[in-house]
């Protein structure tokens, strides 16, 4: 649009010129040249159009395309969070019900929930019909996929749940919803494995904090804002044998690659779905009392301190119970090393990653002991209300 506007303004300037002067002979030549130069610019200037309509529309996609990947990058860097009032603290944290996450969301999540089995199908049954039955207008998926495993090939199946696909920027919840193999008691055949915290109650929690921020959820999607919400529950997180890297994170990492693969926003030539990713937040090993969760990664420390703060706000609030000091879950003034989990195939493609587990483990940790019964309610509760604060304010709910 630009070079055609100095290109025309240039003709005007040059016939204005050419016309000037009064001797008769010169005036012919000057007719002659004039023309001369009209034909030329006559048969010059629609390749001169059609050149310069090919390389502003090249320029335009190019522009559009760096644009993207520059504002995804950006507006992630530059995100500012909401910051609350008491009376709005107050409103989140009511919102969650602990009563509904336990007996709605958590009880039909504690069996045993092999990739490929029946158990598997109900779970996920379960969490989709808990996700659909909200008013915010999930859109839900299952990502099926066929790894081999020590065991033979198996189908894995991830449970994903998106409110505004179309949103350029997402923050993610996430946790793996597969019990890990494990042998029954032999005293006791019908004792089998459920993993409550490994990781039935994580899966629980976000299935609260979908249900406890519907409205405003429902609200933000309506806005068609810029920042969305993803839940991703993930299949086959635990190895079928010993860990490794190929048996272990099945689901995990086929979703990093599918996101890698998947153009985003709709038709980018060079962003992905996972530049799309503002921050993956995962959750695993929760439900057990004193738990204590440290930071792990400096790129994503801002955030880690919004937690802190949640949880000092909502304690002096006295909205959490069983919680003896301020800052009882979320610590940064110690680390107890990296732990292996499905945020590496995120990591490991610059997704910037919350990993909230507790360091040390649970003591029954991959034990027949993983059961309701050693989960710590009023902890659990309180943790979804300091995730339902860290969301709101980080989506502006
Ligand atoms: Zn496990």
């Amino acid at each position: 649009m630009s070079r055609t506007s100095r290109r025309s303004k240039a003709l005007h300037a040059s016939n204005g010129h050419g016309l000037a002067g009064c001797d008769p002979l010169r005036a012919a030549r000057v007719r002659v040249r004039v023309r001369v130069l009209l034909l030329c610019v006559c048969g010059a200037l629609p390749l001169a159009v059609i050149l310069v309509l090919y390389f502003s529309a090249e320029s335009s996609t190019s522009s559009t395309t760096q644009h993207h990947t520059a504002d995804l990058s950006r507006d992630r860097l530059s995100h500012k969070p909401g910051k609350y009032s008491v009376a709005q603290i107050k409103k989140f944290a009511a919102q969650v019900d602990g009563h509904r996450l336990w007996e709605t969301h958590l009880r039909p999540l504690l069996i045993q929930r092999v990739p490929g089995t029946a158990g598997s199908q109900t779970i996920r049954q379960h969490i989709s019909s808990q996700l659909g039955s909200l008013s915010a207008g999930w859109t839900l998926e299952e990502d099926s996929f066929a790894s081999s495993t020590p065991k033979g090939a198996v189908t894995f199946t991830n449970v994903l749940a998106v409110l505004d696909p179309a949103a350029p920027r997402r923050l993610i919840l996430a946790c793996h919803h597969d019990s890990k193999i494990f042998p029954t008691d032999p005293k006791n055949p019908r004792r089998v494995f459920v993993g409550a915290s490994d990781s039935a109650v994580p899966c629980a929690m976000i299935l609260e904090l979908a249900a406890s921020l519907d409205t405003q959820l429902k609200a933000l999607k309506q806005q068609r804002s810029a920042l969305t919400l993803q839940l991703v529950f993930f299949d086959g997180e635990e190895a079928f044998e010993e860990w490794t890297d190929t048996d272990s994170l099945y689901g995990s990492r086929h979703l990093a690659e599918l996101m890698a693969r998947s153009p985003h926003p709709s038709g980018a030539a060079k962003t992905s779905l996972l530049q799309a990713v503002d921050l993956l937040v995962l959750l695993d090993l929760l439900g057990g009392p004193e738990p204590l969760i440290v930071n792990h990664f400096d790129n994503t420390a801002r955030w880690f301190d919004r937690l802190i703060a949640a949880e000092k706000r909502l304690h002096k609030q006295g909205l959490l119970t069983s919680h003896p000091s301020e800052q009882s879950y979320f610590r940064k003034d110690f680390y107890l090393g990296p732990v292996q989990d499905d945020h590496v195939p995120f990591l490991n493609r610059g997704v910037p990653v919350l990993h909230l587990i507790p360091t040390p483990f649970p003591v029954f940790w991959h034990t027949l002991d993983d059961v309701e019964e050693r989960m710590h309610r009023p902890t659990v509760e309180n943790l979804t209300r300091i995730l339902a604060i860290f969301v709101a304010e980080y989506l502006s709910l």
